[in-house]
């Protein structure tokens, strides 16, 4: 705080450059203090499953190893474990992407239809004990500046919460729909759904309502912030209705690529 400029009692560029200098370091300084919080988060992740095989591997090495049973559940165990921190390092990367969206991919273009309807093929195919709608209300060609992999991973985020979080009334919904400037795809469940208190908490890295229950079935609390970087780095936006207890919906908006005059004229 030492190296701000001192408030100068005087309006001109001087004073103005001043100010802008001091927005800096404080920018800097949050910058800073938000790449700390991140590495002791991660650390904190990891610590779990390396205690866990640690522990695993300690009793092998003392007695276990000769117990075919204790073996295999050793063994197996570490394995899951290993997954786990094999899945959380690729998405810290895919969230360390996912900030760098605006210099990479300036120039892609999309069909929304044609991806939302493979994400939810493969979705019904893979989890034929949902029932999954498709309401598309969309009257033509929609094309958005997000690269493709880009929206099919913010999809599958979003279908794969949506199944995971839905453990009596199987069924999920997705709308697709468009207004002048934007094209809204929205992801419903009607699963357990997230309290008025958890909703602006569950784009935060490494939340998790429940946490034992989440690491339960594989999460890492970095889906959502990686979907909520990806489409606001392309200019979008992520939004999100539930109740406890009725299930959520999540909206994804996003700017759409004027369609050109010619399809318009015909
Ligand atoms: P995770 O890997 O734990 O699913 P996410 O970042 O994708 O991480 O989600 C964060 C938390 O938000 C989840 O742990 C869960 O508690 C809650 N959540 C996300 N999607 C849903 C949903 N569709 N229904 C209920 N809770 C959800």
């Amino acid at each position: 705080a030492s190296q701000r400029v001192p408030k100068l009692k005087r309006h001109d560029e001087l004073s103005d450059l001043g100010e802008m200098f001091n927005e800096m370091l404080d920018r800097m300084q949050r910058y800073i203090e938000q790449q700390s919080q991140f590495v002791e988060d991660v650390s904190h992740e990891l610590r779990t499953p390396v205690a866990i095989i640690q522990g695993h591997m300690e009793m092998l090495n003392r007695w276990g190893k000769d117990d075919p049973k204790i073996l295999a559940e050793s063994l197996s165990a570490s394995l899951k474990e290993t997954k786990r921190m094999q899945d959380l390092v690729q998405e810290m990367l895919d969230l360390s992407r996912a900030e760098q969206v605006e210099i990479n991919f300036r120039d892609e273009k999309t069909d929304v239809d044609e991806v939302v309807h493979q994400v939810f093929n493969n979705f019904q195919m893979i989890h034929p004990d949902f029932t999954f709608v498709l309401d598309d209300d969309l009257k033509e060609k929609v094309i958005v500046p997000i690269y493709r992999d880009h929206f099919e991973q913010v999809l599958i985020i979003l279908c794969d919460n949506a199944v995971k979080y839905s453990t009596k009334r199987k069924e999920i919904h997705i709308s697709l729909s468009r207004t002048l400037n934007e094209v809204e795809v929205g992801v419903q469940d009607f699963g357990e759904g997230i309290s008025q208190a958890d909703m602006n908490k569950v784009f935060n890295r490494f939340y998790r309502v429940d946490k034992a229950r989440s690491r339960k079935k594989g999460g890492n609390g970095l889906g959502l912030s990686i979907a909520k970087r990806l489409v606001e780095g392309y200019h979008g936006d992520i939004t999100l209705e539930s109740s406890a207890g009725y299930g959520s919906l999540f909206r994804i908006t996003l700017p759409v690529i004027d369609a050109d005059v010619k399809s318009l004229d015909d």
